[in-house]
């Protein structure tokens, strides 16, 4: 089984002390290429030192939604300026994380969405997809990127919406992450909706160290577990482990221009 984890932050201090441990049993296990993502300007440099190490490591920046206090608006302009010195580059793959979160109401939502915008026009600008958070703002997404049109799309992260939703997104090019979420027996909704997915829908991901899935309660969840994520998701969608896998390995590495070989 080979396996792409298209959602992870191992730069966090989580991972300080066995991040190279870690990343060799993953890789054992099958999980051969990983995306680090960006979530405010303070973590880009760390990151970007990080995916230098190792060749299977790929880097996407952005300013997420949750540290919204933490951005300034010279933040957006310091984006810019890292896409455009690193375009081109084979281990920059994505913008992100991006995206819109409404179940934390403190977050002002006008600035939300134009910090949303004008990283979506950067991806736009500099031919990327877009990594993008999306929490209870399904419907404004959507529209957001109808209005936008990003040639190359990109993955709804720890995607829990409906199946109508979920076809929306494909239209307009975007790949399904799914991760923990479903692998746990309460949430029943999201496991009805993962049932009814396509295959060509589906990227894999962690989001480690967050999302720990249900054979993991309690703890860091880690690339390693992706395989039983795998597993677990490929029992619900009613096919094979290994059809899943490449699968999604397959529609990663199409949205990242990574050559399958
Ligand atoms: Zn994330």
């Amino acid at each position: 089984m080979r396996l792409i984890d298209s959602h992870t932050h191992l730069d966090f201090p989580e991972f300080d002390a066995d991040r190279a441990e870690l990343l060799a049993r993953s890789r054992a296990l099958g999980v051969e290429r990983l995306v680090v993502l960006g979530v405010y300007q303070g973590n880009w440099q760390r990151l970007w030192d990080l995916v230098q190490g190792d060749a299977g490591l790929y880097a996407a920046f952005g300013l997420h939604p949750v540290y919204l206090d933490a951005h300034r608006p010279e933040h957006l302009l310091e984006l810019h300026d890292w896409l455009q010195r690193l375009a081109g580059h084979p281990q920059l793959c994505a913008v992100g994380e991006i995206g819109l979160d409404y179940f934390l109401e403190q977050l002002d939502r006008p600035r939300q969405q134009a910090l949303f915008e004008a990283q979506l026009r950067l991806a736009a600008e500099f031919e990327l997809p877009a990594l993008i958070h999306v929490r209870r703002a399904h419907a404004v997404t959507i529209a957001t990127l109808k209005r936008l049109r990003l040639r190359r799309g990109g993955i709804i992260h720890a995607f829990a919406g409906s199946v109508e939703e979920a076809r929306e997104y494909l239209k307009q090019g975007f790949k399904l992450g799914l991760g923990g979420a479903p692998t746990w027996p309460q949430a029943k909704r999201l496991r009805q909706t993962v049932a009814h997915l396509p295959l060509e829908a589906v990227v894999l991901e962690t989001d480690a160290p967050d999302m720990a899935p249900a054979m993991h309660p309690n703890r860091r969840n880690s690339p390693e577990y992706l395989p039983e994520i795998c597993a677990e998701l490929a029992r619900l969608m009613n096919v094979g482990t290994d059809e899943l896998a490449a699968a999604s390995s397959r529609n990663a590495a199409e949205l990242f221009g990574w050559r399958t070989t």
